[in-house]
Parts: structure tokens; C-alpha cells; sequence
């Protein structure tokens, strides 16, 4: 039936196609995955051509109650590619990457159609070629569908296609909150309506030094509040700055420029815990130089070092690069987890310092060896009028008899912190489904869900468990 809608070829079900889709990119993904632990493999792998296609699949799978797991660059972190068979005979999954077309561009109102599968590279070298461009994507391989639905989308969303299996809705900017972290459980993204913006004169990227964390934070709020134009404003913490650094250096000798450009840091008072920025900004020629003043001047009251366009180069060219390290170090007995909330500013310095407290000590609790440590790493970006990200990137010597409940442990006492210091959650929809939400919230989101995939075949588990 199935290879009526959309070809005999697109429906596969291949031992390679059902492990290659069976689990996302998380820390524990990894580790089921490297343990062979396939049991939530789908039972069938479905690659959709358009919209009508999905749309016939979904009201098919809705009449013979079979589950429907939509799947973009399978890079997500939440669990959600993952099929949660539940009461269902069968689960398929919904490969969206035969949907990757640039559909229609209107350079006057700067605004662009693409469909779903589309991965950000493949938009953004598509949007060039007519002098356009979304923003760097977040993930070499996640599709624009797949950043709409795990929530990573930003202000470029306008409206979407969602298909149910009660037929389509387009989605105006009215959906955004709906479709913004919905995680394929109200519906398939077929297509997406972003706004875009001419490929700018001028990327430039720089790097500042600050004495600790928080001056690096307090710098990024008051550009924020002031209105300075940056593409992107990061704050590593100092324990970030020197893993990156000395990650650079493995293997090179220290040479006097490097010797010399340490002792005068330390003179500076640049040496104890230094803290990275890396400050971008895109545009007009004018502009740029306009607001990198602007920032210059606001870090330098912070107490910044201007470290210039050397660091800011640096970073762009290793910025796809470093998480896949995580593989590696994983085949050397290390762990990476990667922990990501959000905050106001008035609680991210508490809710910063709590989680990394929280994450510290569940390490020093489950180490294979007493005495042996963990390093947690934190980011800030980005950051907005009102507050910022952070992402903790925790890096530990993996307990090899028992390291799925070593991650468990520490995502879990870092999400305890993370709920007792006022932060939001990386799986939290914007309707709020996370522990702690009221149930009216929970049972409105339901009530929406019933609406649209009455039979509840649309990624079952996944933010709305039973
Ligand atoms: C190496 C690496 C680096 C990363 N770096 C970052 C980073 O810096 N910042 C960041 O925010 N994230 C990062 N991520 C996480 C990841 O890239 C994002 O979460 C990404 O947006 C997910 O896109 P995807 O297409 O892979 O979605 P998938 O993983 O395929 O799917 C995510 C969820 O959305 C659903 N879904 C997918 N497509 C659709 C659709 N068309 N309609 C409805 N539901 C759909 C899925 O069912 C699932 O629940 C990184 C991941 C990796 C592996």
C-alpha cells in the first residue's frame, strides 16, 4: 500500500536502512548504537517526493494505526528520530531527504520556499547563487524542517506546510510556537516559507580576551540592550578556552611568540582563567565597521582584550569540526555529553555556576576510578535583549561497564539544577511539555494533537509519552 503512494523503490526496509535511521546523534544514541543496540529500529524507511505524498502516507498510516517517525538529518539530540513503538504493530520512518528543493525566491520582499529535507548547506549554497543567505546553519547535516521541529530555528521562520493525517494545514506566523519544537508529533513539515537576507559585503569575525565569565556575559547583555548589529556574539568560559587552546597546540612546540604573548597575558591579568569571545558581524561595509566599534568599546569597559580577526578566522574554519572529536574520543574511553538551557539574564550567572556545581559533582560520583575528573565546558550563544543559551559540553572518563547510567546520571543531575535555578529545558516544546509543567498546559497540547493525528500516529513518546 505504501509502495503505492510513492514507488516500490522508496519504501525500504533493509537491515542498512532500518539501523541507519533507528537513532539520533545524542551522547546515548552513541552509545546504544556502539553497544548494537538496535530495538527501536523502524520496521520500514518511507522517502516521500512532496507534499501529497505525505499527506497520503500519513492518512494511511492514521487508518491502519501504523506510526510515523519523521526523519530530517537524523542529527538531533532529543531522542526524537527515535521510533517509540508503544502500542503500535508497526512504526515507519519518513526519510524527508528526497525533499530538498529551493522552491520560489522573492528578492524584493526577501523572503524564500523550501522544502523540508533540505539541508543547510544545500540552502544556503542555493540561496547564494541568487546573492542570498539564511544564516551558518547549526549542523552540517540537519535539514531546514528537522531545526523548525527540534526548535533551533531563529527569527527567519515565517509559515510552514503541515501535513496530519487529517490533511493540510498551512501554517502561518501565527503557527511559529506550534511548529517551533514540535518534534513531528503534530504533523510533517513539507515545506517552509523563511525570511532571507542579501549575502553580506563584509563577514567579519573577531576575537576578545576577558578576565572571567561573567565580564564576558555582562559585555554580550549590554550590546544586546544597546541594539549593536552583531551576527553572533559566543562567550566560552575558561575552562572551554583553555581545552580549545590546548587542543591547537597538541603536537606543536611552544614557540617564543607564544611564550612571549603568554607572559604579557599573564602581566595583563589575562592569565588565570582568560574567557574567549568570538563577536561576527555581517553586512554593509559601513555597518560592520560601525558595530564592531560599537561592541569594541563596550568589551574594552568589560576589561576585553581585542584579540582581532586571527581567533575570529580560527574559529570559523574549525567550527563544523570540533563535535565530531566526540567519535574519537569516545574509541579513547572519554565521554561527551552535551547539555543546553536557556535563561533570563538576571538568573544565568546562578543557573551557569549551579549546573556546572550539579555536573562536577555527579562525575566525581560516577568515575571509573576514585580521584579521576571530568572537564565541563561552558558556551553562551546566542544571546538576545532578555537572556541567552548555554551549552555545557562535559567531557569524562567513561564508566565502560555501566556508561549508559553514567550519562543518565549526569544529564539528570545537570536538568535538576537546570529546573531549581529557573533555565528551560533543550526538550521543552514551546507549550511547555517538561517535568514541572502545569497539566493544563500538557492536556492543551494534547487536545491540539487529538485535533490534528486523532489516532495518535505521529512519533508516539516523543514530548507527549502516555
Ligand atoms: C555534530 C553536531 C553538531 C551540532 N551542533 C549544534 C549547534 O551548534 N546548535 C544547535 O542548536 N544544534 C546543534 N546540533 C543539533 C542538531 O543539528 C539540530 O538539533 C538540528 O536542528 C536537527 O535537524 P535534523 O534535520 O537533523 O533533525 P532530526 O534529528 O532528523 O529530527 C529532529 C526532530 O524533528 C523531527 N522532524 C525532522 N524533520 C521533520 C519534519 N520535516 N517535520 C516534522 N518533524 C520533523 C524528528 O522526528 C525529530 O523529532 C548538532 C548536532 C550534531 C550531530
Amino acid at each position: 500500500m505504501l509502495a503505492a503512494i510513492v514507488g516500490e523503490d522508496r519504501v525500504r526496509s533493509g537491515d542498512y536502512e532500518r539501523a541507519y535511521h533507528a537513532r539520533g546523534r545524542s551522547y546515548l544514541d552513541l552509545l546504544r548504537l556502539r553497544a548494537g543496540d538496535l530495538s527501536e529500529a523502524p520496521d520500514a524507511v518511507v522517502y516521500p517526493r512532496g507534499t501529497e505524498e505525505v499527506l497520503a502516507v500519513l492518512a494511511l498510516a492514521s487508518e491502519r494505526e501504523i506510526a510515523v517517525v519523521p526523519f530530517g538529518g537524523g542529527t538531533g539530540a532529543t531522542g526524537g528520530v527515535t521510533a517509540q513503538r508503544g502500542r503500535f504493530g508497526a512504526v515507519i520512518t519518513l526519510d524527508m531527504s528526497d525533499m530538498d528543493r529551493l522552491i520560489a525566491v522573492d528578492p524584493v520582499s526577501q523572503t524564500a520556499v523550501a522544502q523540508a529535507g533540505i539541508s543547510g548547506p544545500a540552502l544556503e549554497k542555493a540561496l547564494e547563487a541568487k546573492g542570498l543567505t539564511l544564516e551558518p546553519q547549526s549542523c552540517e547535516f540537519s535539514t531546514l524542517g528537522g531545526s523548525i521541529a527540534q526548535g533551533d530555528a531563529g527569527d527567519w521562520l515565517i509559515g510552514a506546510k503541515l501535513a496530519t493525517p487529517r490533511g493540510l494545514i498551512e501554517a502561518g506566523p501565527r503557527w511559529k510556537g506550534l511548529l517551533l519544537g514540535s518534534q513531528g508529533v503534530l504533523g510533517v513539515i513539507t515545506e517552509a516559507s523563511i525570511r532571507v537576507r542579501q549575502l553580506p559585503e563584509v563577514s567579519d569575525h573577531r576575537a576578545y580576551l576577558f578576565r572571567d565569565f561573567a565580564s564576558g556575559a555582562a559585555a554580550v547583555r549590554e550590546a544586546m540592550q544597546a541594539g549593536v548589529q552583531a551576527a553572533m556574539l559566543r562567550v566560552s568560559d575558561a575552562e572551554t578556552t583553555r581545552f580549545l587552546s590546548a587542543f591547537r597546540q597538541v603536537g606543536k612546540s611552544k614557540t617564543l611568540t607564544m611564550r612571549l604573548i603568554q607572559h604579557t597575558l599573564d602581566w595583563r591579568g589575562y592569565g588565570e582563567r582568560p574567557c574567549n569571545l568570538i563577536a561576527g558581524f555581517e553586512g554593509k561595509t559601513k555597518t560592520v565597521s560601525f558595530a564592531r566599534a560599537a561592541f569594541d568599546a563596550i568589551a574594552k569597559k568589560h576589561g576585553a582584550l581585542v584579540r582581532g580577526r586571527v581567533g575570529g578566522d580560527q574559529w570559523k574554519k574549525t567550527r563544523f569540526a570540533t563535535p565530531y572529536l566526540r567519535d574519537s574520543l569516545l574509541d579513547r574511553g572519554v565521554g561527551v555529553e552535551t547539555i543546553e538551557t536557556a535563561a533570563p539574564w538576571s538568573r544565568l550567572d546562578a543557573l551557569y555556576a549551579a549546573v556546572r556545581t550539579a555536573i562536577e559533582s555527579a562525575i566525581a560520583q560516577h568515575v571509573p576510578r576514585q580521584g579521576a575528573k571530568g572537564v565541563v565546558m561552558g558556551e553562551l550563544d546566542p544571546a538576545y535583549t532578555d537572556g541567552a543559551r548555554l551549552r555545557f559540553t562535559v567531557i569524562f572518563p567513561r564508566l565502560l561497564d555501566g556508561d549508559v547510567a553514567q550519562a543518565q546520571a549526569i544529564s539528570q543531575a545537570a536538568h535538576e539544577a537546570i529546573l531549581a535555578n529557573g533555565g528551560t529545558h533543550q526538550d521543552v516544546h514551546p507549550l511547555g511539555v517538561a517535568a514541572g509543567t502545569s497539566e493544563l498546559a500538557v492536556a492543551a497540547l494534547r487536545a491540539v494533537k487529538a485535533a490534528l493525528d486523532p489516532k495518535g500516529v505521529l512519533n508516539p513518546g516523543t514530548l507527549l509519552s502516555d
